[in-house]
């Protein structure tokens, strides 16, 4: 396969022999198959175990299986879905969908700019946990990622970041609770008429 840059792994470990689509361009996930946005009948055609995508074409493919248009009868392991730091988690709504076409877990990856992976969802579902070297702290309220490259990377996003440890064997902090942040703006006091 032709690479078209750095290529990350999934925080995810799966035998090589699986095949995995990825319906976006960036980041570029390793060992997997790029299906531009809407070619179904490519990915039709490559018959995948795993996908990988963002919210946005994951809604649409499982409306297009869904419908019929396209025939998609061999994801049998998980989804993956692509979130930008940032940007609004997965709702249940999407998960719920996916489960209901695909019938397997979905899992989330949360991504910055720069091919950049931020966290990865909990395979027992326990909240996101944080990639080995990226750090994160509540800064009033907010989640912030720390990373070497990025300085900060906020999330718009409350939540608890969960330091003990986990069942399902990832050592690193997860956040959970995620939540958006809404932030109360200090009302100001009522203008004074001008003296005359
Ligand atoms: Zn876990």
């Amino acid at each position: 396969m032709k690479s078209r840059g750095r290529s990350l792994s999934l925080p995810f470990a799966l035998p090589p022999s699986i095949k995995s689509a990825q319906i976006s361009v960036l980041p570029e996930f390793y060992g997997a198959e790029p299906i531009a946005r809407g070619s179904w009948n490519r990915l039709e055609a490559f018959q995948p175990s795993v996908l990988i995508g963002y919210a946005y074409d994951l809604t649409r493919l499982a409306d297009a299986v869904e419908k019929g248009d396209i025939l998609l009868t061999t994801v049998d392991r998980a989804i993956y879905a692509l979130t930008d730091v940032g940007t609004p988690v997965i709702d249940d709504a999407l998960r719920h969908k996916l489960w209901r076409v695909f019938g397997v877990p979905v899992y989330e990856i949360i991504v910055a700019p720069g091919c950049m992976l931020l966290a990865g969802e909990c395979e027992l579902h326990n909240g996101w946990h944080l990639q080995p070297g990226i750090e994160a702290h509540c800064i009033e309220n907010e989640i912030v990622y720390e990373t070497g490259r990025i300085a900060q990377a906020y999330t718009g996003y409350t939540g608890t970041i969960d330091s003990s440890r986990c069942e399902c064997g990832r050592n690193t902090p997860a956040l959970k609770g995620l939540h958006p942040l809404i932030r109360h703006r200090q009302a100001r006091p009522p203008a004074l008429p001008l003296a005359s």
